[in-house]
């Protein structure tokens, strides 16, 4: 038996919205709090929560930016004369993801969405190492950095493993009493509302199923550590998408061509322009000035957000729709999907919770970010009681 476990469950796009009148969780980890979520997808959330920084500091953003020179897609520019019937089908995108992943060794999430094959070598893509390892930030170091360098002994989901897999193995680490830090990763649930929105009645019921995996966990863990502290928390919430807009066959009526003057990559939520040649950049800014459904980021509303790049990396025109609005077709799908997050963090749904059956959290975490400082402290608390335990059953052998 050993002292102390903190176990950190993370649930893709649980946000407030989505438990803050269901009551979810409430018996076993009543203490729930709002959390602010960070500007970008899951590839912006997930590496804030795992190093406590902003993207501008880390520079995991977006998953596609403009960069010729590196870009590891020129091999697949033949595809580009194969018919849009196959190569823009879902199935043959995965296959391929697949096959390029394993090629080019890129080590976290990899999936090629929509990004047309004419263009590809334009492109890089920016998240090639796992941030849930040691060494997979852009810049500067992640949870797993520290527990590795403190040598705390730690359990992490594998992203490629299912929710329940994961669970299990969780389990194995927790029985052996290996570990003094658990992060357990599941993404059902955010792929469940792009699904079916965040109305409907399947998300109750697959948050049932994580109250059961959830108590069942902490009566497991009971038996080997004298104290469980459990945070469930996530990075984001989940919109419902009830209008589109055609973005890009807007952009291409203007007399201009990709990669001659100017580039871009449309997300689902935002589009991020490129400027090759002068005078193209007002072209652009006034045709979407002329679009309703967003507006154009300033510098300094992407500072405020942390993510304002002094290179302009991830793109030196960032247009953001509106909470709601969904941009199809996108180069992150050809179809639309019922929703959809990556909006304004001030935004109502796009705000993340932490729910714990821990009394006493510092009000200083308030933002996802801050869920970095929370586990760093949690695993040194836990590493040092445990380690203490240890010593003093080796101290006082037992004569039972
Ligand atoms: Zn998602």
């Amino acid at each position: 038996m050993k002292s102390v476990l903190p176990i950190f469950v993370f649930i893709d796009a649980c946000g407030w919205e989505i438990i803050k009148s269901d009551p979810f969780a409430r018996s076993f980890a009543p203490h729930r709090r709002r959390l602010t979520a960070v500007f970008g997808y899951s590839s912006a959330c997930v590496p804030s929560i795992l190093s406590g920084r902003r993207p501008a500091e880390n520079r995991n953003w977006c998953y596609f930016v403009f960069d010729p020179p590196n870009s590891p897609f020129r091999s697949l520019r033949p595809l580009r004369w194969l018919p849009s019937a196959i190569t823009g089908r879902r199935l043959f995108r995965r296959w391929l993801s697949k096959f390029v992943k394993r090629q080019l060794s890129f080590r976290g999430y990899f999936d090629l969405y929509n990004i047309p094959f004419r263009n590809i070598s334009l492109y890089d893509f920016t998240e090639k190492k796992s941030p849930l390892q040691p060494g997979g930030m852009n810049r500067g170091l992640n949870i797993f950095d520290h527990l590795y360098l403190e040598q705390i002994p730690y359990h992490v989901s594998s992203p490629a493993a299912s929710e329940q897999e994961n669970l299990a193995a969780l389990k194995a680490d927790i029985s052996a009493e290996r570990i003094d830090f658990a992060f357990l990763y599941w993404p059902g649930l955010d792929a469940l509302l792009h699904q079916v929105g965040n109305q409907s009645a399947e998300v109750p019921r697959k948050l049932r199923e994580y109250e059961r995996w959830l108590e069942d966990l902490l009566e497991f863990a009971s038996a080997h550590y004298t104290e469980v502290r459990l945070y469930v928390f996530s990075d984001h919430g989940m919109a419902n998408c009830d209008e589109q807009i055609d973005l890009m066959s807007r952009v291409e009526k203007l007399p201009l061509k990709v990669g001659e003057d100017y580039a871009v990559v449309y997300d689902s939520t935002m589009a991020r322009f490129w400027f090759l040649k002068p005078g193209v950049r007002d072209q652009i800014a006034s045709c979407l000035q002329g679009v309703p459904e967003g507006r154009i980021l300033a510098d300094a509303e992407l500072d405020e957000l942390g993510a304002l790049f002094p290179d302009r990396y991830f793109g030196e025109l960032i247009f953001l729709v509106r909470e709601g609005v969904l941009i199809v077709p996108s180069h992150m799908g050809a179809r639309p999907i019922r929703a959809m997050h990556g909006y304004h963090p001030a935004d109502k749904h796009s705000y993340a919770a932490l729910c714990t059956n821990m009394r006493e959290v510092d009000q200083a975490v308030q933002a996802i970010p801050d869920m970095f400082n929370l586990m760093r402290s949690e695993a040194q608390f836990a590493h040092g009681l445990n380690r203490a335990s240890i010593r003093s059953a080796t101290a006082i052998p037992h004569t039972g």
